[in-house]
């Protein structure tokens, strides 16, 4: 199979202009495979060879303008159409295709349930292959008219309306022109809540074991997402550019969701089987307006080359944020977005991977690459640039700008030079010079506060490591004491911006030197923060007391990364948490910093000796803020997501300790005792995500085995049932477990996406080193070889998931680096164990630093 490179596409584009897909799909053909029947009508602008691409498991014929083409020149993934006259041409060709079982191409999943089959397609970057013939590059934009035949009782879902002509014979409106990454697909017998909000259908689909689960959430789901279009039509002038928006929930997907125009598929976890926290539910509100921002930027004005994915991402993932604060009850996100998605960004630009925002168009050469760039820098450091340039340039010619983008470029495809020059058009501020400094650069500033008095005032000194140009806000605070409670609080003195680098003197302020100076306060830049250190004895000994989340959301960051760095002790940081936490009203916060202490601190940078007090300083945590969260009654549980009752305590606080609990106990006789009542004391019951939480503590503790877990698969034989025994039994501290779970995710090319993620994350457990030390070794020529014949999406799978992250020493990194220089490492690979390389080494360097 050949990646296609930007040279080629560039060529093609040159050559081509396409006017109209016409596909019929045939669904009924068997469990194996489908029929894909395509024609393309397209023009060549002058005489010359060219290619189209396809990935059958059969070409059965083609022919071009009526003339039968030899379906053996098909070479790999091309098939060649040499000396092509000028004018207008139409290709068909007839395929048989294979479904897949990597939620890549088109999907087919039986659900164990009830027996249902369902398939929808993940088209992105190249899949399109795997389901139809295509000129498959962003550029090359198309109308899209697809007929699909199914069996009996099954539902198609498209970009546009869909219409049953005949019994199982489903027609899809056609598109106006995208790009063929965007065509989507989605058939089974789906249960669907529809509606019509500003004169089109809306509707929200799942399959039908979920039915009751979706049903529960329809009114928040639907509200969300009208909220945001509403709010979307008052930023952009054009118009939502599809003639409908439906949003599927799918199994086995791979990704968060995916933005289909006209339909959205999203993994089907955001249907809760289980209890959720608010977070959560602000998580897949996020998702929401995420994607619905695409169907104007992604989808109307559509990147020209990956090189711009970044275009994509880092505005959607802006206008989510930014959108959700403004137009539903989710008011406080940028707080989440500082504790789960700026880390995620700053992590991965201090890797030897990183790259700019926006990347040479040199640096993706194909579209292998441009898979690798899919990370933390495209999305979270671009949207905390996006969020900088706003508080630089002012909303109002922000959004000036993009509507010129907009108009300029609809139905049609733009670079981030055509996305600057819009932007210049709004404002008189030197945008190319900002984005050189802020797109086209790597790495993270750090700004370090230095404060001094003088005499009857106090100054303030910005050092900056690093090149950008930042415009901040200094927050200031004072203790005070609570005459109420007898507590020390801190309050909000003062907050003052300023620009970074100063003009050579400091910033002067009257009065005495504040208990607390925060640089970048409400969090509008995208840089490490040091604190002074009067400032930080403040910070650690009062977080709790400091008044606004998106301050402590800072604060944490700051520690987090001073962590990372070998600046502060594991311990400190932990000890922060044990202190503050049990006071922390933040769901986000207390998700985010427990998450760091468990799986960081607890499993990774603390020496395996240390580990046991440090989960014992966990469970005690969550102890205390199950007695903090005690008292809560049926009703409580049963309440509607966000109201909570004034005065009582928050059950999403609860559930986070339970969690937490759980997965850090180190003796089973507490939780076991939970697993046989059902109930935690006090609530929540048990549903069935906590039930295999136990379950697969136990299992790593030794104290259940396998008639247990064949029992509780019989009470929820769903497929996350499924998941849930494969993670168990994977857990398993026995010699035989760990071969059967190393045998079915390294040998069995048949085991899901989904069960083959569940096995991994089951295998490696950080108490059980001795047992799995052979498997070290084994790893790297074993996940090699998987991602060879499997493919992407598994080779990303065995990257996060099969890779042995607790091996932190120096053998274990020697491995890895030798299997960077075997010739048979696949792209997707390479980078996941070069970035997780990166992980031991600074686990390594963050143990030796103290
Ligand atoms: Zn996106």
């Amino acid at each position: 199979m050949s990646v296609l490179t930007r040279n080629e596409a560039q060529t093609r584009a040159q050559l081509l202009d396409v006017h109209r897909y016409t596909v019929d799909l045939d669904l009924t053909t068997g469990e194996a495979t489908f029929d894909s029947t395509t024609a393309i009508r397209f023009t060549a602008r002058t005489a010359g060879d060219t290619f189209v691409e396809i990935k059958p498991e059969t070409l059965r014929s083609l022919s071009l303008d009526g003339q039968p083409l030899d379906p053996e020149r098909l070479d790999g993934n091309r098939y060649p159409l040499d000396s092509l006259t000028a004018g207008p041409h139409e290709l068909t060709v007839a395929a048989t295709m294979r479904y897949s079982r990597t939620g890549e191409g088109m999907h087919r999943f039986t659900d164990p349930a009830d027996g249902e089959t369902y398939v929808y397609t993940q088209l992105f970057m190249e899949d399109v292959q795997r389901v139809f013939a295509a000129f498959d590059q962003p550029d090359l934009k198309s109308v899209f008219d697809l007929t699909v035949t199914t069996p009996t009782g099954w539902t198609v879902l498209g970009n546009g309306v869909s219409t049953q002509a005949a019994d199982g014979r489903w027609h899809i409106a056609p598109t106006p022109p995208i790009s063929t990454y965007l065509v989507a697909v989605a058939a089974g017998p789906w249960h669907s809540v529809t509606t019509q909000h500003a004169g089109l259908p809306f509707g929200i689909h799942c399959r039908r074991s979920l039915a009751p689960h979706l049903d529960a959430d329809a009114d928040e789901i639907l509200d969300i997402t009208r909220a945001c279009y509403d709010r979307y039509h008052e930023k952009f002038d054009e118009p939502y550019p599809f003639d409908s928006y439906d949003q599927a929930f799918v199994p086995e997907f791979n990704a968060g969701a995916m933005e289909n125009p006209g339909l959205v598929t999203f993994r089907d976890e955001f249907v809760y089987r289980s209890a959720v926290t608010d977070t959560e539910r602000q998580t897949r509100a996020m998702v929401v307006a995420h994607e619905m921002a695409h169907m104007w930027f992604g989808d109307l004005v559509t990147l020209t080359w990956w090189d711009d994915i970044w275009l994509n991402e880092s505005f959607a993932e802006y206008m989510g944020y930014q959108t959700l604060t403004e137009a539903t009850r989710f008011t406080d996100t940028w707080t989440d977005f500082g504790v789960a998605r700026k880390g995620w960004g700053y992590d991965a630009d201090q890797r030897p991977s990183t790259h700019p925002v926006a990347p040479d168009p040199d640096a993706v050469p194909d579209t292998a690459s441009a898979l690798l760039n899919f990370d933390g820098i495209s999305y979270a450091k671009g949207a905390s640039a996006l969020r900088q340039l706003v508080a630089w340039l002012g909303e109002k010619d922000f959004l000036a700008g993009i509507n010129t983008h907009f108009s300029r470029h609809k139905f049609a495809n733009a670079t981030l030079a055509d996305f600057i020059d819009n932007l210049a058009t709004a404002t008189d501020r030197d945008v190319h010079t900002w984005a050189d400094a802020w797109l086209r650069t790597t790495g993270v500033d750090t700004l370090t506060a230095h404060v001094e008095t003088s005499g009857h005032s106090w100054n303030l000194t910005v050092d900056r490591a690093g090149d950008r140009p930042h415009r901040v806000t200094v927050g200031t605070y004072d203790h005070s004491l609570d005459t109420h409670t007898g507590t020390d609080q801190l309050t909000l003195r003062d907050r003052f911006d300023i620009d970074i680098p100063q003009d050579g003197t400091p910033v002067t302020q009257p009065g005495h030197r504040p208990d607390l100076v925060v640089l970048n306060d409400h969090d509008l830049t995208y840089a490490k923060i040091r604190l002074d250190p009067g400032s930080w004895d403040t910070a650690l000994t009062h977080l709790s007391g400091i008044p606004d989340p998106l301050t402590r959301a800072l604060v944490w960051n700051t520690a987090r990364d001073m962590v990372r760095d070998g600046e502060l002790h594991p311990t400190v940081h932990l000890t922060a948490a044990r202190t503050h936490l049990p006071y922390e009203t933040d769901l986000a916060l207390v998700q985010g910093v427990l998450g760091f202490a468990a799986t960081q601190i607890a499993d990774r940078y603390l020496p395996p000796q240390d580990r046991p007090t440090a989960l014992a300083t966990l469970t005690s945590l969550c102890r205390d803020l199950l007695r903090r969260t005690e008292g809560l009654t049926a009703k409580d549980w049963e309440q509607a997501p966000g109201t909570t009752t004034p005065g009582s305590p928050d059950p999403g606080l609860r559930l986070i300790a339970v969690r937490h609990f759980i997965d850090a106990a180190t003796q089973p006789d507490a939780i076991q005792d939970w697993l046989r009542e059902g109930t935690v004391p006090g609530g929540p019951e048990l549903d069935a995500e906590l039930r295999w939480r136990i379950l697969t503590r136990l299992a790593v503790l030794g104290a259940t085995d396998e008639t247990a877990i064949a029992h509780e698969l019989d009470k929820d034989p769903s497929a996350t049932g499924q998941e849930g025994a494969a993670r168990c039994r994977a857990a398993l501290p026995t010699a035989e477990a760990k071969a059967a779970a190393w045998q079915a995710m390294f040998t069995d090319d048949t085991l899901s996406n989904y069960l083959f993620t569940a096995t991994a994350q089951g295998f490696w457990q950080p108490g059980q080193s001795e047992l799995l030390h052979p498997y070290v070794a084994r790893y790297y020529p074993d996940a090699i070889a998987l991602a060879a014949r499997r493919g992407p999406a598994i080779a990303e799978a065995a990257g996060r998931h099969a890779f042995p992250a607790h091996a932190v020493d120096l053998d274990s990194i020697r491995l890895g680096e030798q299997a960077l220089t075997d010739p048979a490492l696949t792209p997707a690979l390479r980078r996941k164990l070069t970035d997780q390389l990166d992980d031991l080494r600074r686990a390594l360097a963050v143990r030796d630093a103290h």
